[in-house]
C-alpha cells in the first residue's frame, strides 16, 4: 500500500512551502557534494561545525533571528538568537582555552538538556577540542567507562549529576578539570571544580575559532549498545556538509521553520539533527528540557507551533498506546512534515500518524557511524508504509551478499551496504582501529543490518545481522513479526527473537506488551497467533508468545532483543550500560 503524501497534504492543506527537493531523479543525477560546500560558504580549508551553525549567521545578517526556543520541564520558555549563542559560545571557548584545552582533547559534557549544554559543546567545537556528550541518565560505571575509553580531560556535568561523576573521577587519570554548569541556579562546585558562572562572568565574548579543517575531529558518539559493548564513532567538522543537505532536503527545513527533534544529544541524533542540521540551515529549533509525556508534547507543538518534527518510533508506540483523543482535542494544524528514526517504524505508526494528526511519519535509516541520514522517505514522493525510503542523493546503498557482491534483483536479502566516503561517516572507533577496519570489505561499508530493495530503490528493513531468525530452513527479520503483531489493536509492542530449537534450529518467539485496556489471557495469546499466522503464514508467525508489561529498551528507546533473548535462554546478559531502567 504505496501512501501518495501529496495527495494527503493537499486534503489537510498544509503544504505551506513546496519541498526543497522536488525531482528525486533529478537532484541524485546532477548531486555534488562541492556544490553544497560552496552553499555553505566553504571556499578555503578552513571548516568548523560552531562557526557554520552560529557565527555564519550572524556574519549573513541573521544575528537577530531565534535560534533556540528553550522550554524547560518546569514551564519557563527563553528565546536565545544566533547572536546570543555567538557571544555565549564564544565566552565558553575562551574558559576553554584559558584551561588548557587544546585541539582534539576529549571534553565529556554530561548534563541534561539546559542552554549551557549547548553553549558548552559549540564552546568545545571552537577551540578544536572533541565533544564527547553523554545521557545524563548513565549512572557513573557507564560514565567512567567512556572516559576512559576516550581518555578524556575534562567532564562538563551539572549540580544534579556531580555526585555520579565524585563517585568515579578518582578512577580516571586522564581527567584534568571537573566542571559545573547550572541553569539559573547558583551552582556551587567542589573545591578545586570550575565554577562556570564565575569563569563566564569574567570570559570575553569575542574569540578567534580555531582553524580546523574538514578532516579535524569534532565529536564523538558512543553507539546505543542495542548489540552490545557501545563503540565510540568519531566524527569531523566536515560532517557538517552532510548535516545542511540532509537538513535542507531529508528533513525539508525552510528559512522559517520551528524545528522540533525530540532526542537527547548523548545520542548521535540528538547532535546531528538536535544542533547540526537546523542551526546549519539557520533554522529555529525548539529544545524541550524534559523527557517523554504525551500531554506535554503534543501542548509543545501547539504552543510553539512547530512546523517540522523528528522524532523516533519508540515515542510514536507511546503516543499510539495513549490513543488519538489528545492529539485531536489539540491544535497541530502548524505541523507540515514529521519523521522518524532509531528503530523500524511498523505501517500501523506511518498511518496512524495520519489518522491522529493528519500527517504521515516519514521513515528514515541512519546510524551512529554515518552521522547523518542515508536512506529516507522524501516529502515529495509516495510513502511505502514500511520502507525505509530511497538513498539520500550523494549516497550510494547497496543490497550485498555473503561475498560482498551487489544484489541487483529485486526484493532479496541481504546484508545493507554504503559506498565508503562522504562527508558526515565517521573517521574511526575511538582506540579500535581494527574494529573500525573490520567494518570495511570489499569496497563497501558493511552496515551491520539486513534489509532488502525493492524495483523502484526503495528499502526494507529485516533486521540486524545478529537478531535474525532461522528457523526450519527460513530466514525470518524480528521486525516483519514484530509489525504484522503491531498491527493488531491488542498490541503496544512487541520484541521477537528466535529461541533455540532441536527440530526447527530456532523457533520465532515474541514477547508482548498489551495497550491500555487489555489483559493477557489464554485466548489472547490464541488470537494473536492466528492473526500473526493469517498475515505471515505459519512458517513466520511466532509459535510463542510471551505476555510482557515492557520490553527493555535502551536508553536511546530501542528494543534490545539481544537481552530478550539472553533472559530467555539464562545466559549472561552482557553490557547493560545502555538498558533503561524502568
Ligand atoms: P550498537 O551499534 O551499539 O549495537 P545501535 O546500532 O542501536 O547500537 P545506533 O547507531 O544508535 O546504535 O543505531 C543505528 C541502528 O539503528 C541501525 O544500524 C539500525 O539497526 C537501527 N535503525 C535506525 N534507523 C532505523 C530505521 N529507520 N529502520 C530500521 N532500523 C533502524
Ligand atoms: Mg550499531
Amino acid at each position: 500500500m504505496a501512501m501518495d503524501y501529496a495527495e494527503i497534504v493537499k486534503e489537510v492543506g498544509s503544504l505551506r512551502a513546496p519541498p526543497n527537493l522536488d525531482d528525486y531523479e533529478r537532484t541524485r543525477r546532477e548531486w555534488s557534494w562541492d556544490r553544497v560546500r560552496a552553499d555553505l560558504g566553504l571556499r578555503d580549508d578552513f571548516v568548523n561545525q560552531a562557526y557554520q551553525c552560529i557565527d555564519r549567521h550572524v556574519y549573513d545578517g541573521r544575528g537577530e533571528k531565534t535560534a533556540m526556543i528553550w522550554e524547560g520541564a518546569d514551564g519557563a520558555i527563553e528565546r536565545y538568537t544566533f547572536e546570543d549563542m555567538r557571544r555565549q559560545t564564544n565566552r565558553f571557548a575562551n574558559v576553554l582555552r584559558k584551561l588548557g584545552v587544546r585541539k582534539a582533547d576529549r571534553v565529556f559534557i554530561f548534563a541534561d538538556r539546559i542552554p549551557e549544554l549547548y553553549f558548552a559543546l559549540f564552546g568545545v567545537l571552537k577551540v578544536g577540542a572533541i565533544g564527547a556528550p553523554l545521557f545524563s541518565a548513565f549512572g557513573p560505571e557507564p560514565v567512567a567507562e567512556r572516559v576512559k575509553r576516550a581518555e578524556g580531560m575534562m567532564i562538563i556535568t551539572t549540580p544534579a549529576l556531580l555526585p555520579k561523576v565524585n563517585a568515579i573521577r578518582g578512577d580516571l587519570p586522564s581527567l584534568k578539570h571537573v566542571m559545573v554548569i547550572g541553569h539559573r541556579a547558583a551552582v556551587t562546585a567542589a573545591e578545586g571544580d570550575l565554577d562556570y558562572g564565575a569563569l563566564m562572568a569574567e570570559a570575553s565574548d569575542e574569540f578567534e575559532i580555531e582553524r580546523t579543517g574538514a578532516e579535524d575531529w569534532s565529536i564523538m558518539h558512543f553507539t546505543s549498545g542495542t548489540t552490545g559493548l557501545p563503540k565510540g564513532a568519531a566524527h569531523v567538522h566536515g560532517a557538517v556538509v552532510g548535516h545542511y543537505a540532509t537538513g535542507k532536503y531529508a528533513l525539508d527545513l525552510h528559512p522559517d521553520d520551528v524545528f522540533w527533534c525530540t532526542a537527547d544529544p548523548g545520542w548521535v541524533t540528538g547532535t546531528s539533527y538536535g544542533m547540526f542540521a537546523p542551526w546549519s540551515n539557520g533554522v529555529t529549533q525548539v529544545i524541550y528540557e524534559g523527557g517523554f509525556g504525551a500531554t506535554r508534547w503534543y501542548d509543545i507543538i501547539q504552543r510553539h507551533r512547530v512546523t517540522v518534527w523528528y522524532t523516533a518510533p519508540t515515542a510514536i508506540r507511546m503516543l499510539m498506546k495513549g490513543g488519538s483523543r489528545i492529539a485531536k482535542q489539540r491544535d497541530l494544524s502548524s505541523l507540515r512534515y514529521m519523521m522518524s528514526v532509531g528503530e523500524p517504524l511498523a505501517p500501523a505508526g506511518v498511518v496512524w500518524g495520519v489518522e491522529a494528526i493528519g500527517l504521515p511519519f516519514h521513515d528514515n535509516w541512519w546510524q551512529t557511524e554515518t552521522g547523518a541520514v542515508m536512506i529516507t522517505n522524501f516529502p515529495a514522493l509516495p510513502i511505502r508504509p514500511g520502507s525505509m525510503g530511497l538513498a539520500f542523493p550523494g549516497i550510494e546503498a547497496a543490497i550485498i551478499d555473503d561475498e560482498f557482491q551487489e544484489i541487483t534483483q529485486p526484493m532479496q536479502e541481504g546484508q545493507l551496504a554504503l559506498r565508503p566516503g562522504g562527508p558526515s561517516m565517521f573517521r574511526t572507533y575511538w582506540q579500535d582501529e581494527e574494529r573500525y577496519n573490520s567494518r570495511f570489505k570489499g569496497g563497501w561499508y558493511l552496515t551491520g543490518d539486513r534489509a532488502k530493495r525493492d524495483a523502484d530503490g526503495y528499502f526494507w528493513f529485516i533486521g540486524r545481522d545478529d537478531d535474525v531468525i532461522n528457523t526450519a530452513g527460513h530466514l525470518v527479520g524480528p521486525f516483519e513479526v514484530e509489525s504484522a503483531l503491531i498491527a493488531h489493536p491488542a498490541v503496544a509492542e512487541a520484541g521477537v527473537i528466535g529461541k533455540p530449537d532441536a527440530m526447527a534450529m530456532e523457533i520465532v518467539k515474541a514477547f508482548v506488551a498489551l495497550k491500555d485496556g487489555y489483559e493477557p489471557s489464554e485466548e489472547l495469546r490464541r488470537e494473536l497467533i492466528g492473526h500473526a499466522r493469517q498475515r505471515l503464514g505459519p512458517g513466520v508467525a511466532p509459535r510463542e508468545i510471551e505476555f510482557v508489561s515492557s520490553l527493555p529498551k535502551t536508553r536511546s528507546g530501542k528494543i534490545m532483543r539481544r537481552l530478550l533473548k539472553a533472559r530467555e535462554l539464562g545466559l549472561p546478559e552482557g553490557d547493560t550500560s545502555t538498558l533503561e531502567e524502568d
